[in-house]
């Protein structure tokens, strides 16, 4: 049996009940196969794809609460501090119903990737609870958040782990965590990002993923010899990174179509109104029907998702495993010829072969929505030199980041051999770094 295959059925032996952490390890290992058979001697020496896939550390907590009602609620929190090899431990919080200990480990996972590719000095980490902020007063999130950090706030630290918002942790949430965090510790740290700009924040965080998402697949098509302009969009999820996404489509001279949340799809054939899409959604803090409910030409389809809707262009930007491999051939039997994941694993892995197959311009995950995590960096840059930078030179650097991560991406894959197959080539090129960094450092 291979290197790889030894290590995946071990792991599926001990964790049979983490589907989604499975899947993720699955995608990677295989992925680096060619780069672990060159170097399969040392790296079995140093036990370096075992300890790779086992998280540094996991803490498991719980979070009591009191609703407005005076109930007592409780809650479990996790923060997965998965890999600290080239950095401190960085990833989100999410605060979904779903959250489990195998899917913080799968994002976990993910991220040690992810903040590779980045070229900054980040780790791997990720965390959240399963509390579900939809439909709770301001009073109840706070004191939620509060009694969440009351435990986080002793296992994290500007120079130790470095969380920030993801499903659910948006500015209001992270706001909550921040005053909590500082009011245990008595300092002014940079110890979230995604914070808001009277304390500490970066100017362009909010916009980074979803605009860092459009840098590189314009860069993408581009190099195809394709142009976005006049491209039909179709795009899932209307929360932080579906909406600057659509918003830099638009700018780019997309047509975006279509948006989504858990409770449906609107399909705009007129192109998407991105500034009442964003009242509905962060203002009104209303479902996304509101929106066919305000504009004639819009409908929603209630219970379903965008990906039958004809387009060029498909922007997963909500959630785990929300396109099929069905959905994927639905895709491209309506035209779609380029698909970048906005959101962590949206494509399951037989999607992914069916987009591979077909030979569908593909930007997975990892890569395509780095740009958040690595505004989150610069953030973290600017608390340590206490100084704020404009939001022009921001967005520049995260085009810079976004052109190096696709420079990387595509000259890993054709050093082996798997031109074009951006899969290959953004496992490989964040795997590199982090697999030196635990040569270099020992056996810990
Ligand atoms: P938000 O909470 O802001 O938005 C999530 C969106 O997904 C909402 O529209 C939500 O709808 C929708 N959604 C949630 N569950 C489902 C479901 N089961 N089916 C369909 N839609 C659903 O999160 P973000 O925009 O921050 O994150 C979206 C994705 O991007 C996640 O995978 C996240 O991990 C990833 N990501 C985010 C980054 C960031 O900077 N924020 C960075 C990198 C990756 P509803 O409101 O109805 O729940």
């Amino acid at each position: 049996m291979s290197y790889v295959s030894e290590v995946y059925q071990t792991l599926c032996d001990k964790y049979p009940d983490e589907p989604e952490f499975l899947m993720a390890v699955n995608e990677v290992l295989n992925s680096i196969e060619p780069i672990i058979k060159a170097n399969e001697a040392r790296y079995r020496s140093i036990a370096l794809l075992e300890r790779m896939v086992e998280p540094e550390r996991i803490i498991s907590f719980r979070v009591p609460w009191i609703d407005d009602e005076g109930k007592v609620r409780v809650n479990r929190g996790f923060r997965v501090q998965f890999s600290s090899a080239i950095g401190p431990y960085k990833g989100g919080l999410r605060f979904h119903p779903s959250v489990n200990q195998g899917m913080m480990k799968f994002l976990g996972f993910e991220q040690i990737f992810k903040n590779s590719l980045t070229g900054l000095p980040i780790g791997g980490g990720k965390g959240g609870s399963d509390f579900d902020p939809h439909g709770k007063s301001d009073r109840e999130v706070m004191l939620f958040c509060q009694s969440f950090m009351n435990e986080l706030f002793k296992h994290i630290g500007a120079d130790v782990d470095v969380p920030a918002g993801d499903i659910g942790v948006g500015a209001r949430e992270v706001g909550y965590l921040y005053g909590q965090y500082k009011r245990l510790t008595g300092t002014y740290e940079g110890v979230l990002t995604g914070k808001g700009l009277s304390y500490g924040g970066s100017l362009a965080r909010t916009e980074a993923t979803g605009y860092g998402l459009l840098y590189i697949t314009e860069r993408m098509i581009r190099e195809a010899g394709r142009t976005i302009e006049g491209c039909t969009v179709v795009v899932s999820g209307s929360g932080n990174v579906a909406l600057h996404a659509i918003e830099k489509a638009l700018a780019m001279g997309a047509k975006v179509v279509t948006a989504s949340d858990s409770g449906g799809y609107i399909y705009d054939p007129d192109g998407i109104n991105i500034e009442l899409l964003k009242k509905i959604k962060l203002q009104d803090r209303a479902r996304i029907s509101r929106y066919a409910e305000l504009v004639p030409s819009a409908e929603y389809h209630e219970g379903e998702k965008p990906w039958g809707v004809r387009c060029d262009i498909a922007l997963p930007c909500a959630i785990q495993n929300e396109i099929s491999k069905d959905d994927a051939e639905t895709l491209i039997r309506n035209g779609c010829w380029c698909v970048a994941e906005g959101a962590n694993m949206p494509s399951s892995l037989d999607a992914i072969n069916v987009y591979l197959e077909n030979s569908i311009l593909f930007m997975p995950a990892k890569a395509a929505n780095a740009g958040g995590v690595a505004v989150s960096a610069l953030e973290m840059s600017q608390d340590s030199q206490r100084l704020s930078w404009t939001f022009e030179e921001v967005d520049e650097r995260l085009k810079g980041i976004m052109n190096s991560i696709y420079d990387k991406v595509t000259s890993a894959a054709e050093r082996y051999g798997c031109k074009g197959n951006f899969v290959i080539g953004a496992n490989i090129a964040g795997f590199e770094k982090v697999a030196e960094a635990m040569e270099a450092q020992g056996i810990v």
